[in-house]
């Protein structure tokens, strides 16, 4: 299991956990592009967005409902905030496990994030 986010879910990397459930946690983002950056993730290792099937996409729903409660939580609802999805390495994506960013706050904005 060379999966950093899976090793997170499986509790043998630390992370600054904000949220967990049956099928989703969250944590802080180590190197944070703003003052709430969060990432959201499956606990199903799943390595992008194109590699859900069409059975599993009312979990992005659900990931969404979680970034909204968290922005709630982060006291962001308000002011606003972003949530990003980057898809393979030709979208950014690093970490190949499915995952969303909520970023939010005092934001230090960078396009495309
Ligand atoms: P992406 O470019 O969409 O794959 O984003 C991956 C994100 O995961 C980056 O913002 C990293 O800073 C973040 N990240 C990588 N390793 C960790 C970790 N161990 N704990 C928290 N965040 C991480
Ligand atoms: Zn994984």
């Amino acid at each position: 299991m060379d999966c950093i986010f899976c090793q997170i879910v499986a509790g043998k990397i630390p992370s600054d956990s904000v949220y967990q459930d049956e099928e989703a946690m969250a944590f802080r983002d180590i190197n944070p592009k703003a003052s709430t950056h969060i990432i959201i993730i499956p606990k199903d290792h799943i390595p992008t967005l194109a590699h859900l099937t069409r059975e599993q996409l009312p979990l992005i729903g659900r990931l969404i409902g979680v970034a909204n409660q968290l922005a709630e939580d982060e006291g962001i609802s308000e002011s606003g905030y972003k949530v990003v999805i980057n898809c393979g390495e030709g979208g950014g994506q690093v970490v190949p496990h499915l995952h969303l960013h909520l970023l939010g706050g005092r934001y230090f904005f960078r396009a495309p994030i």
